[in-house]
């Protein structure tokens, strides 16, 4: 039988505030490590309500923590707080008042779920345990969640399970959308360096032209995802970037590659990885030029433990009904850095609230993307429902 959610109810007399609070951040975005204005605002509403705050993790990251009875199970709730360096196309009164960032992914509305969470909870207190509300910067760069981790983030608040939520146009609009194991991609940026001969543009036979090597590696590339990676597995190389040369009589002694990398499955990943690599090398050497590989940053496969994926998909079916709760969701070749944490962490869940399915609506970091204030309360309403749930 589904119980109604009270606390949505409760939620739902004072969104207005939730809401002018997502569209203030909104109009004031700030990227990866540059969170100041944004950690203040959370850090200063934690203090108020009684949490214990910790800042500087990651530069501007936020923790706070607020222990009530005796429990002794700990949960990490986290949300994101960066902005993405894109000029907002959208004709709202709330629009970014900063030229060239914007809250692109919603963000601002991930913040404020927990900000709202974390109210109620503080104020109710109706859990028997700790909770660290974790605040993260620069998920957008793909590494804040990395350098949460080195910084020690579990080892000065250790849980016993932790969970984060994305907001995501193309869904239903507040409905709760999980999948165990894999549901996000792993994100390899690489760059390829290829080094030749430069000379006349008249005169090819004294060069060894580094953008000709360049296009064929681009092409060589094409055929790992087709020939050596399983048709069961799902990989992506992208060439987003060639560069080379900017005259046309010109033969251009250096080239660049720049790709974006993804796979759902760890051991495709380093398969990829490694192709990538030898394939870039003997082309290169096919022409007599070199090709040098650089890995300049990633960030794993994001695996959903089975445990705590059922824990969480029970407490949505209780509270919200299951004819709003998708269990089987499809995996995105998308990535979240999330993952750092689940992989240091392996017993957490992270899920995905829908911001609506009409045909036209704009996905995250499209210059007109709307994030749907709608799904502040029912998202909120889960993440305490979540924590009564499990710290009990
Ligand atoms: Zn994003
Ligand atoms: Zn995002």
């Amino acid at each position: 039988m589904t119980m109604t959610s009270k606390i949505l109810d409760e939620l739902n007399k004072n969104k207005d505030v939730w809401i002018a609070l997502r569209q203030k951040l909104h109009q004031y975005p700030e990227l990866g490590f540059e969170e100041h204005h944004t950690s203040d605002i959370v850090a200063e509403k934690l203090k108020s309500w009684g949490y214990d705050v910790h800042r500087g993790f990651a530069k501007t990251g936020v923790v706070g923590t607020l222990k009530v009875g005796d429990g002794q199970l700990r949960m990490g709730i986290r949300a994101d707080m960066d902005a993405l360096p894109i000029q907002e196309q959208n004709d709202k009164s709330w629009i970014s008042t900063i030229p060239g960032k914007f809250h692109g992914c919603g963000h601002d509305g991930h913040t404020t779920i927990l900000l709202c969470a974390a109210e109620y909870l503080a104020r109710t207190k109706n859990f028997n345990g700790t909770l660290h509300v974790i605040f993260q910067p620069a998920e957008e760069l793909l590494y804040g969640g990395k350098v949460m981790m080195d910084d020690g983030l579990f080892t000065h608040f250790p849980c016993d399970i932790i969970f984060a939520l994305h907001n995501m146009p193309g869904m239903k609009t507040g409905e709760f959308y999980f999948r165990k194991g894999a549901m996000m991609a792993s994100s390899d940026t690489v760059h390829i360096e290829i080094r030749g001969v430069g000379g006349h543009g008249a005169i090819p036979e004294k060069t060894i032209d580094a953008g000709l090597v360049a296009c064929y590696i681009a092409i060589a590339l094409q055929s790992i995802v087709s020939r050596n990676v399983s048709p069961q597995q799902a990989a992506v190389i992208t060439v987003g970037c060639i560069q080379s040369g900017s005259a046309p009589n010109v033969i251009n002694d250096f080239a660049l590659l720049k790709l974006t990398v993804r796979a759902l499955n760890p051991a495709v990943r380093q398969l990829l990885l490694r192709r990538i690599t030898d394939l870039a090398h003997a082309q290169a050497a096919s022409f007599g030029a070199t090709a040098e590989i650089k890995h300049v940053n990633g960030s794993p496969v994001l695996i959903n433990d089975a445990t705590a994926t059922d824990f969480a998909i029970s407490v949505a079916n209780k509270f919200f009904g299951s004819e709003r709760v998708h269990t089987d969701t499809a995996p995105l070749m998308g990535s979240e850095d999330f993952a750092f944490m689940l992989e240091q962490h392996p017993r957490g869940c992270y899920l995905i609230v829908g911001d609506g399915d009409k045909p036209d609506c704009s996905m995250v970091h499209s210059p007109d993307y709307i994030f749907d204030d709608s799904i502040i309360a029912p998202a909120a309403a889960y993440w305490c429902h979540l924590t009564e749930s499990y710290l009990k």
